[in-house]
């Protein structure tokens, strides 16, 4: 999918472009879909591809929106070794977005911890 970066400095707020386009990192608890605890699917604020389905969220505690599984073929998973740590990033496999990092500690069965900024997300919720 063809993303015009201009295009998207207009739609999105700085926050939200720093962290979509330039793998930055919301603050902890800032995010307003953290405690939101309608269902639904979350989907990519870029491009609205449905990513999480609100059934795979869970608390983690660490102040981001977690979900322990994503909808199979919505997400591209990268090896990332910046800030000294070795990590997985997770990117919208339709527009190349970041969205966060997957994490092997999950405490359901998946054992996955995909940990997301909110920013990233939009939340259709179910009528
Ligand atoms: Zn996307």
């Amino acid at each position: 999918m063809e993303i015009n970066e201009e295009e998207l400095k207009v739609k999105l707020t700085p926050e939200e472009y720093a962290v979509l386009r330039e793998k930055g990192t919301e603050a902890p608890f800032s995010g307003a879909l953290l405690h939101d605890e309608r269902s639904g699917m979350y989907t990519c604020k870029v491009c609205g591809q449905d990513l999480f389905a609100s059934d795979a969220k869970f608390d983690s505690g660490t102040g981001w929106p977690s979900f322990d599984q994503a909808i199979p073929g919505s997400v591209v998973e990268t090896e990332d070794t910046a800030h000294g740590m070795s990590r997985t990033e997770i990117t919208c496999s339709r527009c190349g977005s970041h969205l966060g990092h997957v994490f092997p500690d999950g405490p359901t069965p998946t054992g996955k911890r995909y940990c997301l900024n909110s920013v990233c997300l939009d939340l259709k919720p179910l009528e």
